[in-house]
């Protein structure tokens, strides 16, 4: 049995991707892996490997990877979400041994679309589960931040480790859309959900670092203050005005007032976040203004 190097196994701060990818120990024997844009957790049980999504791009690096840390071999395989971008790998690690779990509206989502690239669950549970293999207790719940199908959050309690797939990106503000989330509500209210976990390590699924509490927080202040700016700026509106205007074409008066309230209501969040603690406004805030307009219009 060939030693272990830990070659790519990096601290916080320290970001090589000379390899196309690094590792981060985020607890005793649970790993972070990414090329620097997507991410995968992969942990020790004892009894083998247990991994949270297999993106494409990562999955070329996951043997190398594993096989730096441990001896185990992978046996379990866990979908964040239906995404193809975050499980479509995990057809090059499929064997019939392998255990695949996801929550059962993410297994009937993936039935349906009967993708090759993403294998059926073999394991699905309604809502959450906790499971227990070998030295871990993995909880998982169901949330709907961003996918209609369903997002699962991944709690290791003894490890203080919290995944939720696509929910902010640390030092960036969400990415387009706000993670291009199919329930504005769900996405809005699920920091508070996130927040009460008692977790130090927080998987959001890109970039090549982990986020923290802070970088939770700090998102969703961001997030309320475009929220707080949109209900705002669409409240002082002269609705009726605008509308006249066009009086006979109702619906170039409803363009309208999404193009108005998202034009105010950028420049203004704007104001405040540009030279701010996150990258990304520049490119983001409109979109995540417009998002919100149809929100607080139509669903708030
Ligand atoms: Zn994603």
């Amino acid at each position: 049995m060939p030693a272990l190097t830990r070659a790519h196994v990096q601290p916080d701060g320290v970001t090589d991707l000379r390899d196309g990818f690094l590792i981060r120990e985020i607890g005793r024997g649970v790993f972070m892996l990414t090329n620097g844009n997507y991410q995968s957790v992969f942990l020790t049980t004892g009894e083998g490997v247990v991994l949270v999504d297999a993106p494409e791009p990562l999955v070329r690096h996951l043997p190398a990877a594993v096989a730096e840390v441990t001896d185990e071999p992978i046996t379990t395989v866990v979908y964040s979400h239906g995404h193809s971008d975050h499980i479509g790998g995990t057809h090059l690690l499929a064997d019939p041994t392998l255990e695949i779990i996801a929550e059962a509206r993410i297994a009937e989502f993936i039935a349906t679309k009967n993708d090759p690239r993403r294998p059926r669950p073999t394991r699905s549970f309604k809502d959450r589960m906790t499971l227990r293999k070998g030295s871990r207790t993995i909880e998982f719940v169901r949330d709907g931040f961003h996918s209609a199908d369903g997002d699962l959050l991944v709690y290791l309690p003894e490890e203080k480790v919290l995944i939720g797939i696509d929910l902010i990106a640390p030092g960036w503000v969400p990415l387009l859309d706000f993670d291009i989330t199919e329930n504005m509500f769900n996405y809005i209210s699920a920091f508070d959900r996130v927040l009460a976990y008692d977790f130090d390590v927080f998987i959001s699924g890109h970039t090549a670092d982990v986020a923290h509490r802070a970088d939770v927080e700090l998102t969703k202040r961001y997030t309320l203050d475009v929220y707080e700016t949109v209900k705002r700026t669409h409240d002082e509106l002269n609705i009726h005005e605008l509308l006249d205007e066009d009086r006979d074409n109702e619906q170039a008066g409803i363009k309208k007032i999404i193009e108005t309230v998202t034009g105010r209501a950028t420049a203004d969040v704007q104001s405040r976040w540009l030279d701010g603690p996150m990258k990304g406004v520049d490119l983001w805030t409109e979109s995540h203004c417009r998002a919100m307009v149809l929100y607080v219009r139509w669903t708030d």
